[in-house]
């Protein structure tokens, strides 16, 4: 019989937030879905990445992301730290 999540024992919060950093930490993977994700999802994927010790992963997600991005006024928070910022936004 199947189960449902609700008859699972969910992982402690911090070990789910050490597995999602660790797999999310990729430049390969930032690559081919950042520019996928909306401004609110990359943010709040760099908002978890770094709250967790990852800025390095966070920062992979927003210049992946910024290729894209057609609202960078979505990123105040971040702008200053981006590395790749796309050339319709450096005038
Ligand atoms: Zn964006």
């Amino acid at each position: 019989m199947k189960k449902d999540f609700g008859d699972m024992i969910p992982l402690a919060p911090d070990f789910a937030a050490e597995r999602f950093t660790e797999v999310f930490t990729n430049g390969l993977l930032a690559r081919h879905l950042g520019t996928y994700f909306t401004c609110a999802e990359v943010n709040h994927i760099a908002d978890v990445l770094h709250s967790n010790g990852s800025a390095e992963g966070a920062q992979l997600w927003l210049n992946a992301h910024f290729w894209e991005c057609d609202e960078i006024s979505g990123h105040d928070v971040y702008l200053a730290s981006v590395f790749e910022l796309p050339e319709k936004s450096a005038a």
